[in-house]
């Protein structure tokens, strides 16, 4: 019997940021995953950016969480003798209207956006955008998570420990004893990490999740393109030569239906409304989401004492989030530390008793 502190259940950004952050804490875990290439943080773009461009107002905490995230990737990519964090690389968000020029530079003019765009980041479009294109932001301090770098890397380094347990936790099975005995290993906590599986969890089951399907695309581009993330309405990751990946698209119904021709066709439109040149796609992949109604993440434990815990509600923004409350949570669990009342799960209590909000 592997006598531990903590079992994490899942490995996707969530676990991986988890394990991390136990890491660093000093209190040794053991993590069960069935490994599988697929699910939505191997699927993801990866891509973190600071500012929400629909709104031109900087992302959710993003100063406080930005630190901690390159901090991390930082760390982990060292330990595990990879390259997966690609930071600095410059979202470029072209502009097509005048009004949204306006806006745009008003935006930057009144200071609320620094560091991550200020009135001189607004320039000429660059010559791979489309004619009409006025000019275009470009978003500092951003960049990408090579995802699935990452995840075959951590798997490869926990096996090398003896630290991952290859499979699935039946939703029947969720108490820590049992689950412990099963895989060999004695653990005082569970983290549940699984994302949208979170749905059969009896423990966890209520937590209101707004899962949203999302496509992305291999595509070829016709020129070379620079080391930049293209968004709008869709994002152009830097690739591999002309290979670049192109998402994604949200879609709220059919949620495990895979991929379709028409999330293609669209993704692929936007691109040729914006881009000099067309992509053409080779591959399309999808995964869904564990997005929440407010938008922020989910932590939590159940109940007193049972050392059942959740960390989970990522959404969107996976590679941004799970560092800086990874942390939060096992400062929680070992400390009493109060859970931030914007993550905490219990903000859906009533959920819990069945008294839906
Ligand atoms: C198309 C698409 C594009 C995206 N792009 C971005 C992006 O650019 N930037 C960004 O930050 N985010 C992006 N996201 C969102 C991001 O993927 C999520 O925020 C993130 O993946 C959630 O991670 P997670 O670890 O909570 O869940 P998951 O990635 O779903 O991981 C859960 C893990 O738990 C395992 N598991 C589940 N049930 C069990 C069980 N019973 N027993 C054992 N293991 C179990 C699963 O196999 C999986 O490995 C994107 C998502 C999609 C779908």
């Amino acid at each position: 019997m592997i006598r531990i502190e903590a079992l994490v259940v899942g490995l996707g950004i969530a676990g991986i940021n988890m394990c991390r952050a136990l890491e660093e804490a000093g209190i040794a875990y053991h993590v069960i995953d069935p490994c599988a290439d697929s699910g939505s943080s191997f699927i993801a773009g990866g891509i973190y950016n600071p500012i929400v461009i629909k709104r031109k107002v900087k992302s959710w905490r993003v100063d406080e969480l930005f630190p901690k995230l390159v901090e991390t990737y930082t760390a982990i990519d060292a330990q595990l003798g990879i390259r997966s964090l690609y930071h600095e690389v410059p979202i470029i968000k072209p502009i097509f209207s005048d009004d949204e020029l306006h806006e745009w530079r008003t935006a930057a003019d009144s200071g609320t956006l620094a560091p991550y765009i200020t009135p001189s980041d607004i320039t000429a479009p660059d010559p791979h955008l489309a004619d009409g294109a006025l000019a275009q932001v470009n978003i500092r301090h951003s960049g990408f998570v090579d995802l699935r770098a990452l995840i075959t890397a951590y798997r490869q380094y926990l096996i090398g420990s003896g630290r991952l347990t290859v499979g699935s936790i039946g939703p029947e099975r969720a108490e820590a004893e049992q689950v412990a005995a099963d895989h060999g290993v004695h653990s005082m906590h569970t983290i549940w990490c699984t994302g949208t599986d979170v749905r059969h969890h009896p423990h966890f089951g209520w937590v209101p999740l707004r899962p949203t399907k999302g496509q992305m695309l291999t595509v070829v581009a016709q020129d070379d393109l620079p080391q930049a993330i293209y968004n709008k309405e869709f994002y152009l990751l830097p690739g591999n030569g002309r290979t670049h990946r192109l998402g994604a698209t949200y879609e709220w119904h059919d949620l495990y239906s895979g991929p379709t021709q028409a999330a293609t066709d669209e993704l692929i439109g936007r691109v040729t409304r914006t881009m000099r040149h067309p992509v053409t796609a080779i591959d399309a992949q999808t995964a869904v989401r564990p997005n929440v109604a407010d938008r922020r993440p989910l932590l939590g434990s159940y109940g007193y004492g049972t050392g059942q815990h959740l960390f989970n509600g990522m959404g969107s923004k996976g590679v941004m989030l799970a560092p800086y409350f990874a942390h939060q949570l096992v400062r929680h669990i070992w400390h009493a530390e109060p859970l931030d009342p914007e993550v905490d799960m219990m903000r859906f209590g009533k959920r819990m008793y069945g008294r839906n909000e």
